[in-house]
Order: structure tokens, then C-alpha cells, then sequence
């Protein structure tokens, strides 16, 4: 057995070195001679599983080949699986070849099985959490079964995988780097107006999760709420064969939803981009950058100073024209005669930033 990245390979002896490993069978042939030696042994060919340990695994969110070499290997070697619907876990296991028993945990039984896990885990198995798509225990059952567990003093390791949200958000191109995941919205229209109200100002991409049924009613809540400019993107149907990301505007997204009843079908994340900074959040962005750059050529105490009078130099003028004024190209750097450095584009760009 030899690590390979951290993952255990059973390599043949005769592989000696790095060039050696080149040899080494495709990960479609390692895949199925794993599957097809499916047992309950706590030591499968890829990765080495704890006895006793509960294993939280991120499972595909359509798309049944979106899932990671160490899922099938947990999910081949241990000894349970904890399921939201068995009938969509096997499915999957199906379709990798995997044989296993299974045991559904849902709202209403979660006090059983909860107690069936911990028993398979005093007898020394190893459990896998399973939800029907994504990671469990993001807007899908598992948080109460693994604090539980963990209370119980048992290990518990995440097995990380799919996430509609981050999915979404990794094809949306929204550059602010800070979001913040809501999940699903109250499902009355007044109760959802009213969290939409408390939300909608916050400075972050907002992230929610819609069912089909409801995506026009809470899309048109939210033109209605938070406004037609907000842009909007709406990831559909994510790694399916019907996936779809729009990008629109607040008051264009109902006409798009309705302008084709497909359009309301499957699964959907929408996320609705960041408010507009205010005159105010362009000042302080610009007072620490101005602070940052002044820290890299001055002591603090200089840096700061001049920092400081600057901002409130551009404060009053914004304060008395009732808006940010775009600040003139005099920039610190000539007043300090800061360095100049050049920018990757090969530009010489000036400490405070400015094109020169
Ligand atoms: N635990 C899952 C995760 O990690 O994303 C979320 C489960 S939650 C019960 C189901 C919701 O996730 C759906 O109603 C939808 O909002 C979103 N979702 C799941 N799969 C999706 C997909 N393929 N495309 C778009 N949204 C999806």
C-alpha cells in the first residue's frame, strides 16, 4: 500500500519510483476494479476508512458522475449507509456499482435512526450520511444526527462534494468576493416579503434555494421588493441536461420566467447580486486602499496621518456636492514622491493607483 496525495493505492510491487507510477491503471479502471470488489471491509483500495466513524458525504446534484473518487470509496467500505430517501441513494449506488446496506433518515424518524447509527458505530462500522442531492446538512437533513454523533464522542469527517449555491455561484461571474447563503425563503408571500424586507440591503451577494412551484411568485416578490435594478442570476437545473444560467435585471426576470413555462421547471439557486455601494462605502473603500499603499513606503503613524487627511479632504467635498466626487488625479504619490512601480499590463501605474 502507498500514499499517493494522501489517498492509499494498492500499487503493484513492482513499482519502484515516480516514473513508475505513470503505469499505474487509469482512474476509470482503479474506479471499477474497486467497485466490483464492493465489501464491508474497513479497508477499501483507495482510502483508508476509521472504524466507528461517521462520514458525511456530498453527493451529486444531477449530474451522477459529479462525485469524488474518496465518496465511492467510503461509500464502498463502509458498513451502513444512512440515507434521506433509499430510493435515490440507491440509484446512485447503482449507477457506481456499489452494493450496500441502507437505512433511511428523515424529519420523522430521526430519533430511531439515529440510535440504529449509534449502535452500528459502538460495534465498530464505520456509517455514511447521505442527502438526496448536494451536502447534507446544507438546507437537507444531518446537522441534528451529526451534533449527536459528535456528542456522543464519536469522529465524524466530512467527504466534501457538490453544493448547488457554490456551484451556482462558481458560473455566476460575480466578482464582490462575500455572499451570503440564505437557503429557502419562507413559503407564505407575506412571511416571504417580510424576510426579503430585513435582507435586501445587506452588502453581499444573497444566495436562495427556490422549489419550481414557487420560483415566479418569488422572483416577482423580489422585482417587487427589492427593486427592478438589482441583478439578478438565475442557475437552473444545474449540471442537467436542461441547466441554464440567466443573468438579468430584477424587472426583466418574471418576463424571462414567463415567456416559457419550461423555463419554470426543475431545480433553481438564485442569486441576487450585492446593493450598490453608497458614497459612504466608496469612501471607506477608498480610505484603506489609500491607507494600504501609503503603509508599503511610510511609517504608520505618517501613513496614517496622511491618510486621514486626505479622506476628509474627499469627505467634505463629497458631503457638499451630496455625492462621491471622482477624486483628481492628484494623488498622494506626488505629495509624498512615492515610488512607481509598473503595473502587469506594463503600465506605470502611481501609488495611489492612478494611470499615469
Ligand atoms: N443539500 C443540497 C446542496 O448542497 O445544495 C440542497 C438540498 S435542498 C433540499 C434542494 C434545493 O437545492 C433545490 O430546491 C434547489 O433550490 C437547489 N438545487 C439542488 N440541486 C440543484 C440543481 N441541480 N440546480 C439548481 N438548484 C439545485
Amino acid at each position: 500500500m502507498k500514499p499517493i496525495g494522501g489517498i492509499f493505492y494498492n500499487v503493484p510491487q513492482t513499482f519502484h519510483n515516480a516514473s513508475d507510477l505513470c503505469r499505474i491503471p487509469p482512474v476509470r479502471t482503479l474506479i471499477s476494479a474497486r467497485t466490483r470488489s464492493a465489501s464491508n471491509s474497513s479497508m477499501q483500495a483507495g482510502t483508508q476508512l476509521s472504524p466507528g466513524t461517521l462520514y458525511v458525504i456530498g453527493t451529486p446534484i444531477g449530474n451522477m458522475r459529479d462525485i469524488s473518487l474518496r465518496s465511492l470509496d467510503v461509500l464502498t467500505g463502509v458498513g451502513l449507509i444512512a440515507a434521506e430517501d433509499t430510493r435515490v441513494t440507491a440509484r446512485l449506488l447503482e449507477y457506481h456499482s456499489i452494493k450496500k446496506k441502507m437505512i433511511s433518515i428523515h424529519a420523522h424518524n430521526e430519533a430511531a435512526a439515529v440510535m440504529r447509527i449509534e449502535r452500528a458505530l459502538m460495534e465498530g462500522y464505520s456509517v455514511a450520511l447521505v442527502t438526496d442531492a448536494g451536502t447534507p446538512a446544507i438546507s437537507d437533513p444531518g446537522a441534528l444526527m451529526v451534533k449527536h454523533i459528535r456528542n456522543l464522542g464519536y469522529e465524524v469527517i466530512p467527504i466534501p462534494g457538490p453544493n448547488a449555491a457554490v456551484c451556482a455561484l462558481s458560473a455566476a461571474g460575480i466578482t464582490e468576493p462575500h455572499f451570503l447563503f440564505y437557503g429557502f425563503l419562507p413559503a407564505s408571500p407575506p412571511a416571504r416579503r417580510r424576510e426579503l424586507q430585513q435582507v435586501k440591503s445587506l452588502p453581499y451577494t444573497l444566495i436562495f434555494y427556490e422549489a419550481p412551484h414557487r420560483i415566479l411568485e418569488c422572483v416577482t416578490d423580489l422585482a417587487e421588493v427589492v427593486g427592478g435594478h438589482r441583478e439578478l442570476i438565475i442557475a437552473r437545473e444545474l449540471t442537467k441536461l436542461f441547466e441554464t444560467i440567466r443573468v438579468c435585471q430584477l424587472a426583466d426576470a418574471v418576463q424571462w420566467l414567463q415567456a416559457d413555462s419550461n423555463r419554470q421547471r426543475g431545480e433553481f439557486v438564485l442569486l441576487l447580486t450585492r446593493p450598490p455601494k453608497s458614497a459612504e462605502d466608496e469612501l471607506s473603500d477608498r480610505a484603506q486602499h489609500t491607507l494600504k499603499l501609503l503603509l508599503e513606503a511610510l511609517p504608520l503613524k505618517q501613513a496614517v496621518k496622511l491618510a486621514s487627511d486626505k479622506v476628509s479632504r474627499l469627505s467634505r467635498v463629497a458631503s457638499s456636492s451630496g455625492r462621491l466626487v471622482k477624486p483628481r488625479p492628484e494623488s498622494c504619490a506626488s505629495s509624498i514622491s512615492a515610488p512607481m512601480s509598473a503595473s502587469p499590463a506594463g503600465r506605470t501605474t502611481s501609488m495611489s493607483g492612478s494611470v499615469v
